[in-house]
């Protein structure tokens, strides 16, 4: 039974929902072996790729995962793309149960025209530029511009605004690329608008991102008293997170700053701003038509109440300059295989506690599994739940007897396919030649953003 043959578990995705899971299944299963299949060359998906390079302490998880990946019964395969290199049904073949935690690659789309102007990204591209994504490394932004516009008031919309507008000497210590370093110094934006289809009380960011722009160094708030006005009275009904991101976003808009706070703001060269209740409508093109110099935003009532409440048109619109648009209205899953049911209204797996509906003996946990929100706490919760469920599947017989070959199998079809992947130890070494980088000009690290050099380095 499988029980007598150690328990082949495979991983897809190595961000923290594919490190949590392999991490939980190997606590609990004293026997049980996972193999972490993952695409890029390196390891931990949007904890090296995602999370901004001034909140390293946000990073240490990695700490945790290389503990596991050490582990002499999981291993680490990078530079595989599941579905590319090897299919899920190929992956079930060989393992007695798969667990899909490839994350949220793709970034929803506005949906209006102008958006393919140069100067429109998506923040996910953004991100993946300031943070050293190889397919994003040659993204170069236009940053020439005064004004800025990130649409989304989520904290990624926060990431990119606080980015754009730190004085460049406070990033020089983190790890931010020194291509996209040099670029941010030589950034002519002086004001970035964030801009939401709803109002103070829909935002979703949270008050740790809220307060470093609040006292972002040489940088003011622009924050609309109107905006925020009946809020107060509302507070008591409030639930805590909520009452205290309103009580701060109050506090900005509406108190007279003490001296020294007020002459902080009097001699910054650089401003932010929150607009509420606007919704993107059209990228407004230069006179030549080459560039962004605009946007439409439709100006949007509320309808509803609370946090749930949903915009809609009044009819109106209002039309503001600017020379870079960042959309960042969300990130979002795709499908790896047709024999894998997916939502695409949703942009999840279907699944019921990470069993993948109608599938035996496959899972899926992280972002993939409950779509792309939640900081990586949300995401070790939910993906032990999908441990302790295929754990409990395997208890109970649901999962196939008889060996498996496990990693074997796999290893002669990737290579039969010209296929190298990259183990642990392989990333260690790219990892030291990182951090050897960094200290030079004293950084944590200089990520490598070439697969290329990285293979050259492996002596590939
Ligand atoms: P991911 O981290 O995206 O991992 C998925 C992995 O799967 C990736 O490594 C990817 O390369 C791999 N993969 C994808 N497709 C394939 C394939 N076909 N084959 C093989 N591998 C594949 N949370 C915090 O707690 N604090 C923060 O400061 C914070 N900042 C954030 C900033 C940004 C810009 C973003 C987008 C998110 C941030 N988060 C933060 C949230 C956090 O990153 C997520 O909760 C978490 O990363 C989700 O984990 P995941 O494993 O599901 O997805």
């Amino acid at each position: 039974s499988a029980q007598e043959q150690p328990p082949q578990i495979c991983v897809v995705g190595s961000g923290p929902a594919g490190f949590y899971t392999a991490q939980h299944l190997l606590k609990h299963h004293a026997q049980a072996r996972v193999d972490i299949y993952e695409k890029q060359l390196v390891p931990f998906g949007l904890v090296r790729f995602g999370v901004a390079p001034d909140h390293p302490e946000v990073k240490n998880v990695t700490h945790t995962f290389t503990q596991t990946a050490r582990s002499d019964r999981c291993a680490f395969h990078g530079n595989v793309v599941v579905g590319r290199d090897v299919t899920v049904p190929e992956l079930r073949e060989a393992y007695h149960a798969v667990v899909l935690s490839y994350g949220a690659e793709d970034h929803r789309a506005l949906g209006i025209p102008g958006e393919e102007l140069p100067g429109v990204f998506s923040a996910r591209a953004f991100v993946g530029w300031y943070n050293g994504l190889p397919e994003n490394r040659e993204l170069a932004p236009d940053l020439s511009c005064d004004t800025a516009m990130i649409l989304g008031h989520g904290n990624v919309a926060l990431d990119v605004a606080r980015i754009l507008l730190t004085p460049p000497e406070q990033l020089e210590k983190t790890d931010i690329t020194e291509a996209s370093l040099g670029i941010l110094r030589q950034s002519r934006v002086k004001t970035v608008w964030i801009v939401g289809r709803r109002g103070p009380l829909q935002v979703a960011f949270t008050i740790k991102e809220l307060r470093e722009m609040v006292q972002l160094p040489g940088t003011r708030p622009m924050l609309d008293p109107a905006d925020f006005l009946g809020l107060q009275d509302r507070l008591k009904e409030m639930p805590r997170p909520r009452k205290r991101l309103t009580e701060l976003l109050l506090r900005t808009a509406t108190e007279k700053p003490e001296r020294e706070e007020a002459a902080r703001r009097a001699e910054a060269s650089r401003a932010w701003g929150l607009r509420f209740l606007r919704s993107p409508q059209q990228v407004l093109p230069s006179p030549d038509g080459q560039r962004v110099a605009g946007i439409r935003l439709a100006v949007t009532r509320l309808e509803g109440v609370g946090e749930t409440a949903w915009a809609v048109p009044t009819g109106d619109t209002e039309d503001l300059p600017c020379g870079l648009v960042l959309s960042s209205v969300g990130y979002k899953s795709r499908p790896i295989d047709p024999s894998v049911p997916f939502d695409p209204k949703l942009g999840v797996i279907p699944n019921t506690e990470g069993r993948v509906v109608d599938v035996p003996g496959l899972y899926c946990s992280g972002w993939v599994k409950r779509g792309p929100t939640g900081v990586i706490a949300t995401t070790m919760t939910d993906s032990f739940l999908t441990s302790q469920a295929l754990l409990q599947d395997l208890e109970a017989g649901l999962l196939p007897a008889g060996p498996r070959p496990g990693h074997a199998a796999i290893e002669a079809l990737l290579s039969s396919r010209g296929v190298r992947p990259i183990s642990f130890s392989d990333w260690e070494k790219l990892d030291a030649t990182e951090v050897s980088r960094g200290q030079r000009t004293g950084k944590p690290r200089e990520k490598l953003l070439d697969p290329q050099e990285m293979l050259r380095l492996l002596g590939r």
